[in-house]
């Protein structure tokens, strides 16, 4: 299915929540909110879906499922 690459990122400035497209094989560390267009940066792990997501990456995951 094609969702199960889609993370709902929220931002930490203004809180929209936005759907993105999680890399399969590499990490997305930083992103523009629509909302507020601030470039939002992960800071505290590899990826802005780890950091901000309701979904983590796959590569925290441990790389292969
Ligand atoms: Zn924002
Ligand atoms: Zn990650």
């Amino acid at each position: 299915m094609e969702d199960q690459h889609i993370g709902n990122v929220t931002c930490p400035k203004c809180d929209h929540k936005q759907p993105m497209n999680i890399p399969s094989n590499s990490c997305q560390t930083f992103y523009k909110c629509n909302n507020c267009q601030e470039i939002i940066k992960a800071e505290k792990t590899c990826c802005v879906f780890c950091d901000y997501g309701d979904r983590k990456c796959p590569v925290a995951h441990g790389g292969t499922k």
